[in-house]
């Protein structure tokens, strides 16, 4: 009985409508924000998990030694990778190194399983694919963007060394 005649007294006063129009009258006086994206972001959390990178040494060499723990721990079977040995110094390296990002979860498990920092996922959220594909990152689009943004990516792993 109370419920019901709550409920028409709210009817009556057009409660609901008063209270959503007071947040509208709130935010309406309130310093509006406007974000120019993509020139200007908000800020980003060094462990935001976005898209894939692989790392090069200073001395450009690859820092993937094709041990696949990565490809192992990687809960949606996402990674593939092939390898052989290098035909100059008989190190393994990668042959193939896809992820396919459709099956990605972002989990970070690869960074994670990673023994020597060559997978990272960095902090870039803002890409689009065009062509039937064009998910799937390899290794060559995997080091481009690697070499794009290391600096970026070593400035992130310094801030975060601590806690790993
Ligand atoms: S972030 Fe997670 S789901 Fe994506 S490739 Fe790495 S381990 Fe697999
Ligand atoms: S990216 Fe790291 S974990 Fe994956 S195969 Fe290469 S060295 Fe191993």
């Amino acid at each position: 009985m109370l419920h019901r005649l709550r409920h028409y007294i709210k009817s009556a006063t057009f409660w609901d409508l008063i209270k959503g129009l007071s947040v509208t009258g709130r935010y309406f006086f309130k310093r509006k924000i406007t974000i120019q994206f993509p020139e200007e972001k908000t800020p980003v959390s060094p462990r935001f998990r976005g898209i894939h990178a692989l790392r090069r040494y200073p001395n450009g060499e690859e820092r993937c030694i094709a041990c696949k723990l990565c490809e192992a721990v990687c809960p949606a079977l996402a990674i593939t990778i092939e390898a052989e040995p290098r035909e100059d110094d008989g190190s393994r390296r990668t042959t193939l190194y896809d992820i396919d990002l459709f099956k990605c979860v972002y989990c970070g498990f690869c960074e994670e399983a990673c023994p020597v920092d060559a997978i990272v996922l960095t902090d870039m959220s803002d890409y689009h694919m065009e062509q039937r594909g064009e998910q799937i990152l390899t290794k060559e689009k995997l080091l481009a963007i690697g070499d794009k943004y290391e600096a970026t990516i070593a400035k992130e792993r310094g801030e975060e060394k601590i806690y790993r």
